[in-house]
């Protein structure tokens, strides 16, 4: 069994308590689409287990969900042909997490967008564009 926390919103989502536009989903990981997408295509791969960051999560489980980071960002490359990808992944609210429940995010870059700040905003994205992008991306997995 996964460590899980009642109280965390990534753990309602591996639950199935809360919805999320699936990616991909294997015994140890999971990849959807952000919710407050930076650029468009922002995904994140989340470890089932809830281990708040790198301090907590065992080397091998790290392992697999950088090995679905890498799986999304093939999806992404294929689908959405962006001029670069970024695998960032934050510890600690001084680095700018703020889901305590590891993940990668998984993140397209345009020509266009500058230099996009290791702590960008969260603005709500539009869902209908999100779904689009989702539904590309799911046809390249
Ligand atoms: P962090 O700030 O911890 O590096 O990243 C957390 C990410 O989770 C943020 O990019 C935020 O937009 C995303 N997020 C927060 N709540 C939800 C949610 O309910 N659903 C989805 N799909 N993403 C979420
Ligand atoms: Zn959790």
């Amino acid at each position: 069994m996964h460590p899980t926390d009642g109280t965390c919103i990534f753990c309602k989502i591996v639950a199935g308590q809360i919805p999320c536009f699936k990616l991909y989903e294997d015994a140890d990981t999971i990849a959807f689409m952000d919710i407050n997408p930076v650029n468009e295509g922002h995904a994140l791969a989340v470890a089932k287990g809830h281990h708040p960051t790198v301090h907590d999560i065992p080397a091998d489980v790290l392992g697999k969900v950088a090995a679905t980071a890498q799986r999304i960002a093939r999806a992404q490359q294929k689908a959405l042909g962006p001029s670069g990808i970024n695998l960032l992944q934050a510890n600690g609210p001084g680095a700018g997490q703020t889901v305590f429940h590891l993940h990668f995010h998984v993140l397209p870059r345009t020509a266009q967008d500058g230099e996009l700040k290791v702590n960008w905003g969260h603005n709500p994205g539009d869902m209908a564009r999100i779904k689009a992008t989702y539904e590309k991306m799911l046809a390249a997995m």
